[in-house]
């Protein structure tokens, strides 16, 4: 098969182990910088420029888009899906995960659990935002931060008063949600391809850190799942429609939350802490799923 991968720097650790296993596997990959393609959109045969150069087409495409050129990314792929390659994930579903507040929306829908958490653009009175989540503590979080930037802990009703209004000041979208304090510092990442969960592991926040982003210092460690968490994330996955998923749950007295489901998880935490070759297991499920036109939405709404 002929795979692209959209990626800003084939040096990334997930990008070099998804070239890796797709040529261990004899398929023909070429690493495409996102910010290099550029499209005609006008034409009735679609097609994508890099370089000065016509693409040729490719069978599959694997999205690796950062947060912070989602709406370039989103266009390149869904370009990708208008000329019939089979992509990893689809825009569509990448679109929906992007935005925290439309991500607990669709999930809540479907009955799976999550923190608690308000909404608001305008509000006279902040303290019923706060009391909706039932008051401090709460997280205060932007709705298009990654990495645990742009989350914080607010202990008093005063601190996530001035935390709101300071977001609110930058015109930033947030949400407030209750903090899940048995969690101690800790949630679980599972990694699920599929309908499966294929690895899992715990990261746990560095000492005096509520933020257990393995880029926040957090470490990583391997965890067994209850059925009741691998369902939860599965489904998940399956609601915001993504084939490739990293869902975040934490560990409540009352269940397993979902917290995000990352659309373009990185595999060296993942790979490092359980030993599996989640590239391989990726690639696997291409040769598997990967038909021409095989695109739900094909960047439809
Ligand atoms: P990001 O997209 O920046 O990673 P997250 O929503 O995943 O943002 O939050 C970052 C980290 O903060 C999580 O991995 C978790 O450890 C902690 N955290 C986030 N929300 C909560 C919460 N409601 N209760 C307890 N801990 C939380
Ligand atoms: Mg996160």
């Amino acid at each position: 098969m002929k795979i692209a991968i959209l990626s800003r720097n084939k040096n990334l650790y997930s990008t070099r182990r998804l070239v890796e296993a797709a040529e261990e596997r004899e398929h023909e990959v070429r690493v495409l910088d996102t910010l290099r393609c550029y499209m005609d959109i006008a034409t009735d045969k679609p097609g994508i420029n890099y370089r000065g150069e016509r693409l040729e087409h490719f069978d599959a495409v694997i999205p690796r888009i950062g947060a912070s050129i989602t709406a370039y990314g989103l266009a390149v792929l869904r370009q990708f899906e208008m000329m019939g390659t089979f992509p990893l994930s689809e825009s569509v579903a990448i679109g929906r995960s992007r935005d925290k507040l439309r991500s607990l929306q669709l999930l809540s829908r479907k009955g799976i659990g999550l923190p608690l958490s308000s909404f608001a653009h305008h509000v006279d009175n902040t303290r019923d935002l706060i009391n909706l989540v039932g008051g401090p503590p709460v997280v205060v979080k932007l709705l298009e931060g990654t990495q645990g930037k742009g989350v914080v802990l607010a202990e008093t009703f005063k601190a996530a008063e001035s935390v709101i209004d300071a977001f609110r000041e930058l015109g930033a979208d947030f949400l407030v949600q209750e903090f899940i304090k048995e969690a101690g510092g800790s949630d679980v990442r599972c990694l699920v391809i599929g309908n499966k969960v294929v690895a899992a592991m715990e990261r746990k926040a560095k000492e005096g850190e509520f933020r257990s982003n393995l880029h926040r210092g957090g470490t990583a460690s391997l965890t067994k799942l209850t059925p009741q968490e691998r369902a939860t994330a599965i489904k998940a996955a399956k609601t915001m429609g993504l084939n490739v998923a990293g869902v975040d749950i934490l560990r409540s007295g009352h269940g397993p939350l979902v917290m995000e489901v990352n659309s373009s998880p990185g595999l060296e935490g993942i790979e490092n802490a359980t030993h599996k070759n989640v590239a391989g297991m990726i690639i696997n499920y291409i040769e598997e799923n990967a038909k021409p036109n095989r695109t739900r939405t094909r960047g439809k709404g």
